[in-house]
């Protein structure tokens, strides 16, 4: 089982609140202090048993601890690893969940020393659509991959002791390049939901408006489900990815763009082939994730 005296985890809501209290279950921590700005918060993470104790004093815990966790939406990792750099944070692991990786690296580089080895970018690719510690469970990252984007200046013992967190908590850990990791995650998860955003919002800003709202059904539910995610946590994804996300949605437009041509055309096969693929490959897709979801 892994051990460790003391973790600090920065930011105790939804993916930081719900690491805490699988931590607290599967690890044998000594320790897990909660950082945050809310008072109120930080004391349902105690209620939750995603933590053991709280400070607003980061720089203070972070030459105490062995792994410092930052959690916090990834525009704001900046100016916590600024804090960090304030502390005796030289023999400290110090790790992150941003959702995007190239930002975060960069602010990271900003922050810490040149000869600081011990950042190990991570994304748990793994959530929901409510966020902050009342949405936070245990079992959020069972199954799931968590991808780790070290370079070869990082510490490899660093890179162990972050992947046995992951893994002890349930999740799968890949290795990727962080920029292959944006382009990817552009693609799998950033577009998926400027589309469910988009989908909202054009019917709310169409004709029709009530109407549409009141004969939407499981189908529109289904597929917006996630444009109830947290708005400042997807404006602050955007604005890190824009290159990525800027050609993604253009390629995202000529597809679009084919049926669109397909349909005023009254192509009918070409729309059905394009369906059928469509269909093939999204059946075959979740087929192959929940028997990795079930092969936990
Ligand atoms: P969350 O539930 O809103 O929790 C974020 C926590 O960070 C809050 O509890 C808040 O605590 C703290 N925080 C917020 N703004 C801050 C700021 N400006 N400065 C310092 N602390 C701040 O969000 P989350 O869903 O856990 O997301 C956290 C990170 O995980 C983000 O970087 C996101 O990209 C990544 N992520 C999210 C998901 C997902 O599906 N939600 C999945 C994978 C990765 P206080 O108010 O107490 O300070």
């Amino acid at each position: 089982m892994l051990t460790l005296e003391r973790v600090t985890i920065v930011g105790v809501g939804l993916i930081g609140g719900s690491l805490g209290i699988a931590l607290k279950k599967h690890a044998n921590i000594g320790e897990i202090v909660g950082v945050g700005r809310s008072i109120d918060n930080l004391r349902k993470a105690i209620f939750y048993q995603a933590i053991d104790r709280f400070t607003t004093d980061l720089a203070v815990e972070v030459g105490r601890s062995d792994v410092v966790v930052v959690a916090v939406p990834v525009r704001a990792c900046e100016q916590i690893f600024e804090i960090i750099a304030t502390g005796d944070y030289e023999k400290t692991i110090v790790t992150d969940v941003g959702s995007v990786k190239s930002n975060v690296v960069e602010s990271a580089r900003r922050a810490f020393a040149l000869e600081y080895r011990l950042f190990v970018p991570g994304h748990p690719i793994a959530g929901r659509e409510h966020s902050s510690i009342d949405a936070a469970v245990e079992g959020l990252f069972e199954g799931m991959h968590t991808i780790l984007t070290p370079d070869s200046n990082t510490d490899e013992k660093a890179v162990r002791i972050v992947q046995q967190i992951w893994e002890s908590v349930g999740a799968k850990v890949e290795f990727m390049d962080l920029d292959m990791h944006d382009l990817i995650l552009g693609a799998a998860s950033h577009i998926p939901h400027l589309l469910a955003f988009s989908l909202v919002n054009w019917i709310l800003d169409g004709e029709q408006t009530e109407e549409c709202f009141k004969f939407a059904a499981s189908g529109f539910y289904d597929f917006t489900r996630i444009a109830s995610s947290d708005p400042v946590m997807w404006r602050d994804i955007c604005m890190t990815n824009p290159d990525v996300l800027v050609k993604h949605i253009d390629t995202f437009i000529e597809t679009l763009q084919s049926m669109r041509s397909a349909i005023s055309a009254s192509d009918e096969q070409e729309l059905e082939r394009k369906f059928a693929t469509s269909k093939q490959t999204r059946d075959l897709q979740l087929e192959r994730f929940l028997a990795r979801l079930n092969s936990k």
